[in-house]
């Protein structure tokens, strides 16, 4: 193998970039970004006087062979002694709330809390897991991610599935544990972020990915059109062409269903049906400590509002990243998803001032703080988060067996196919590279 072409310049691009330069088999990799900045949706925005806001994830959970391996990168790239760890005895670990009723509720934990009936739940949690446990799978191969969580948890959970998937799911493959890794096991870590924000990681890979002198990246590289040729494919950008001998496509699907050529026109549609949703989120800073619980944050479900998604309060978990100089309370209200259009309309016609009034009111109503923020960022993040829908996993499948018969040097890696977690994406990265040069994980 020669050279690779990675399309998209997200987590998952740098991830496959990542584990390709680590293999001897590859001379030269071109990683090819759209936009001015590597990272995708992970995103971090830094004031001069030290304050993080994060714009997209903001918190990693170590668990598991893909959170292993996640911090596994981070110790190789020299990112350990950045990390800011939130252990499962911290507060932020324990508490989360969800907002019914006009009323924050704390969600139960521990074997006590499944055991009793805990407003606003109308039966024990327990009940209802045993119930899943021992009710029949759904007759559908594959259930929607919805209907899965409505079985197990009963319809009073169903709101905020956009924030649900971003907890993680997928394969369960074996990763080694790295000292990182295992210093998160012997600690308890629930959670992860880094000093300087969560874009330490994109910008520290692709630092990595500079020095190794076998990666070209080019940012403002739009790909056009990929065009199967003699020795591979050629990659048609806006002012040239790159050629190469495979092609590892960490764009969204609608993005790569753009740019496929007309031998691969099955593989349109399917592409186009994975779509992905749209949500505003709005940083916001308070001065003083404003908040009347603490914890995680609180979900609100849809049938409470279908707007709200619900509120982070960054500072408990991650108050390394408030300003130095006195006590600040930073939130971050997420709004919109599945439900953005008819709580919203549509996104195009939407105002930030729209969106910062309706965010502030429901820090007002749901947390009682009338004050007004002394600092805040409202960002629209269009189509950020796929929707697994009922057949995912057979399209996918579909997708990749069209590929394999095919006989196309092509991998399909990212946030649109295994797992919306930023460790699902980076594993999907490293699955990618595995698959098309051998090696185990
Ligand atoms: C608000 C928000 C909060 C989140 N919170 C968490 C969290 O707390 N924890 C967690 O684990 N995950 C979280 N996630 C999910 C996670 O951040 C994403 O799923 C992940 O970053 C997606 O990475 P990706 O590389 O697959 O896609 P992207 O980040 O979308 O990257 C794709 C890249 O392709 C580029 N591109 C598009 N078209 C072209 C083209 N034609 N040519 C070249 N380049 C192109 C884009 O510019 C982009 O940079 C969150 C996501 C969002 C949006």
């Amino acid at each position: 193998m020669r050279t690779v072409a990675v399309l998209g310049g997200g987590i998952g691009g740098l991830a496959a970039s990542y584990y390709l330069c680590k293999n001897p088999q590859v001379t030269k990799v071109v990683l090819l970004e759209f936009s001015s900045r590597f990272g995708g949706w992970v995103w971090s925005s830094r004031r001069s006087d030290g304050t993080v806001f994060e714009l997209g994830p903001r918190g990693i959970r170590p668990a598991g062979a893909v959170g292993r391996n996640t911090l596994n990168m981070v110790e190789e790239l020299g990112l350990g002694t950045e990390i800011l760890p939130v252990p499962f005895s911290h507060v932020a670990s324990k508490n989360r709330f969800l907002y019914v009723k006009g009323k924050l509720h704390r969600m139960p934990s521990g074997i006590s809390g499944l055991l009793r009936t805990v407003p606003p739940f109308s039966r024990p949690l327990l009940f209802s897991i045993a119930t899943e446990i021992l009710v029949k799978k759904g007759t559908n191969d594959d259930e929607s991610i919805h209907s899965f969580v409505s079985r197990r948890l009963g319809k009073e959970h169903r709101g905020s599935l956009t924030l649900g998937m971003l907890l993680g799911s997928g394969p369960t493959p074996t990763v080694s544990a790295g000292p990182l890794a295992q210093r998160s096991i012997k600690e308890s870590w629930a959670q992860w972020s880094l000093k300087r924000g969560m874009e330490s990681l994109p910008e520290s890979l692709s630092d990595f990915l500079q020095r190794s002198g076998k990666v070209e990246l080019h940012r403002d590289a739009a790909v056009r059109q990929i065009n199967p040729s003699a020795a591979g494919w050629t990659v048609q950008l806006e002012d040239g062409v790159v050629s190469a001998d495979h092609i590892i496509s960490a764009l969204p699907a609608k993005a790569l269903s753009s740019v496929l050529p007309s031998c691969c026109r099955p593989l349109v549609q399917q592409l186009q049906d994975i779509s992905a949703v749209t949500v505003a989120v709005v940083n916001l800073e308070y001065e003083g400590g404003i908040l009347p619980v603490t914890g995680f944050g609180h979900l609100v479900p849809s049938s409470e509002d279908k707007g709200l998604l619900g509120v982070v309060y960054d500072s408990i978990p991650f108050p390394q990243h408030n300003r130095a100089d006195g006590p600040t309370t930073r939130l971050t209200v997420m709004m919109g998803g599945a439900w953005f259009q008819e709580a919203f309309g549509p996104p195009e016609s939407v105002t930030a001032e729209s969106l910062l009034l309706r965010a502030t009111g429901a820090v007002c109503s749901h947390l009682g703080v009338s004050a007004a923020p002394s600092w805040s960022r409202v960002t629209l993040h269009r189509d950020c988060i796929p929707q697994y829908q009922l057949g995912h996993h057979q399209r996918v499948e579909s997708l990749r067996s069209f590929v394999k018969d095919n006989n196309l040097s092509l991998s399909l890696t990212g946030s649109s196919f295994d797992g919306v977690s930023v460790n699902d994406v980076i594993f999907s990265g490293r699955t990618a590279v595995d698959q098309l040069l051998g090696g185990g994980v």
